[in-house]
């Protein structure tokens, strides 16, 4: 059985499955990361979820990243719409970015 390798969680380059001295290996085309040989006991089935796992968790820090970013616009930007006059911005403007900031800060807490 084989499963399709993700892309290079430290660069995002082609992966690619190899056997050096004899030992089971997955790496990276582009860069120096690979999982297994000498060392490693997995076999070929095992590294290629570890090396899936390892792009996911690549995947879910970026998202967070994102969302910091998203967050960080956000109560700049609701800041400034929060101290124009009243009036300028109407309620449900003012309840839609809480909103959006509440379900970032949510989404921030949940992946803590
Ligand atoms: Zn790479």
């Amino acid at each position: 059985m084989t499963i399709e390798l993700k892309p290079c969680p430290f660069c995002g380059g082609d992966p690619v499955e190899f056997t050096y001295s004899g030992s089971d290996c997955v790496g990276c085309k582009d860069c120096i990361a690979y999982l297994g040989g000498e060392e490693s006991d997995l076999t070929r089935l095992q590294l290629a979820e570890a090396w899936n796992s390892r792009a996911e968790l690549a995947d879910a820090q970026a998202e967070i990243a994102r969302l910091r970013g998203a967050l960080e616009v956000l109560e700049t930007d609701a800041h400034f719409i929060f101290n124009n006059p009243p009036g300028e911005t109407s309620q449900d403007v003012r309840d839609v970015i809480e909103w959006f900031a509440g379900s970032i800060r949510v989404a921030l807490e949940q992946a803590k």
